[in-house]
Parts: C-alpha cells; structure tokens; sequence
C-alpha cells in the first residue's frame, strides 16, 4: 500500500513539476541571455560529441568561453562560462578535447579523494555520498596540477562534499577552507573560486555566501539554473546543468526560461 501510494506521489510530482515547465516555455521564455553558467559533473568519452555539438552551437552564436575571473568583464559580451563539479580523473582525460574546442573551463575539487593522497575507503565512500556510477576514479595530484597548467582554473568545492546547511556554521567554514587550502598547497597559487556542493537555494546561506567571499574567493557559484536573466554577481554565479545526454534543443530551454519568481516561491528549480 505504501508503496503504491508513494508511486502515485511521484506521478503526481512528475506531471505537476511538466506542466510547470510547459508554462513557463512559454510565457517565460526570453532567448538566450548574453552571459551563460552551465555545467557538468563527468565528462565519458562517450558523450564528446555531444559535448562538442554544444560547443560548437555557442562557438556559432559568438559566444566566448570563459572562466569566472572575466566572464563578467564586459557586460555586453557574450560569454559561457563552463565549469565541472566534484572529482574526476576524467576531467584530466578530456584536456585535448578541450583544446580542440577552445574552451578553458573552471574545475571545482573535493579533496577528500585526491587519488595518490586518499585511501581507496575514502574514495569508494566519496562517490558513494555523490550516488555517482560511472568510472569512479579520482585525480591526482600531478593531474591537478597539469589541469591548471593547460589553462584551466581550479576552484573549491568543499573537503567532504557534505551538504553544507545540514553542518554548523564552524564545520561549513572548516569544509571550504580546508578544500581552498588543499588546493593551494597542491597548485602552489591561490584557489579564489568557490562552488558550493549540490548549490541549490537551500544548501547555503547568506551568512554562508558573504563568509566566502570576505575569506579570499573573488567568486561563488551556485546550481540555480534559470536565474540566467536576473543579471550575475560574482558572490552568486548561476549556472544550469546541461545534461550531455539530453537533446540541446532540452538544455537552451532550461537557460532560456527565466524562472527567478518560481524559485523564489518555492526554493526549486522549475528544470529540475
Ligand atoms: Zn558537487
């Protein structure tokens, strides 16, 4: 019985959550906002194509790529600004592909699973919190260290990956600083951008946004999408996911659609 009712639940929340979105396809569907957040978790080789189909759409419509120190610059210039979450060695994998691309992406690390500093208990328990399976092995050090040298930014996204409003204030702060200095220790340079884990309104909070950015970082992205329109600030970054195993024509209606009152009301993305 409890079963069935929680299937029905679902449902409901499923159609509910569509026809929000058909609304708001369109009556709130503005175009394409001149800066664009996104980004990803993984990158597999067998999602390159798609990667490079989206790369090359923005490459057409004279966008630049950028990373958060100039994405802001020029207010009138139309900039992606593509970053990655969490751990993964495929990142390091995927630097000619980037190259070839022209892309410089930002790169926000865990280090709690930094593969020749962890143990494999530490790694398996990381991806294990991040519900993460496809190929869970981590970067190294060395990787790291190479990712930044091709031009790629490296910014913190917590030790542990813990969701930061379910800790205290002292263990959230200990969690981003520990990640910051990690990073720094490793990259021998200043770590000044910040995402936080999951990054959705209600796994951080002001108190926690205006601590970051007095600490050091000069930025702070969130996961919000559809704010794209409400115009960026380097303490609030938005960026959508853009999920490289839907259509494009799926991912340029979640930057399309301005969804500010909606989150506002209900703390959710309506893109899910
Ligand atoms: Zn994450």
């Amino acid at each position: 019985m409890a079963i069935r009712d929680a299937g029905v639940a679902t449902l409901l929340k499923t159609f509910v959550h569509r026809s929000i979105r058909s609304v708001h396809e369109t009556l709130c569907n503005r175009g394409l906002p001149t800066k664009i957040g996104v980004y990803f978790h993984s990158i597999e080789s067998g999602n390159y194509d798609a990667f490079r189909e989206m790369a090359e759409f923005f490459h057409a419509e004279g966008y630049r790529f950028t990373n958060p120190d100039t994405f802001l610059t020029d207010p009138d210039e139309r900039c992606v600004y593509v970053s990655f979450d969490d751990n993964y060695k495929a990142w390091h994998d995927a630097i000619p592909l980037f190259d070839a691309l022209d892309i410089t992406a930002t790169f926000f690390v865990n280090t709690v699973c930094v593969r020749d500093k962890a143990s494999d208990a530490e790694i398996a328990a990381y991806y294990e919190r991040l519900e993460f399976d496809g190929t869970r092995i981590p970067l190294s050090t060395s990787e790291l260290r190479e990712l930044d040298s091709a031009g790629h930014t490296i910014g913190a996204h917590t030790h542990s990956h813990f969701q930061l409003t379910a800790l205290s204030f002292e263990q959230a702060q200990a969690e981003i600083l520990r990640s910051k200095n990690e990073l720094e220790e490793i990259l021998g340079r200043p770590v000044l951008h910040f995402s936080y884990p999951f990054g959705m309104r209600r796994h951080f909070s002001e108190q926690l946004r205006s601590w970051c950015m007095d600490v050091g970082f000069s930025s702070v992205s969130n996961a919000i999408p559809c704010l794209l329109h409400a115009g960026h600030k380097p303490s609030g970054l938005n960026r959508c996911l853009w999920n490289l195993e839907m259509p494009p024509s799926y991912n340029l209606s979640n930057i399309s659609i301005d969804g500010r009152h909606f989150v506002k009301i209900t703390g959710r993305s309506v893109v899910g």
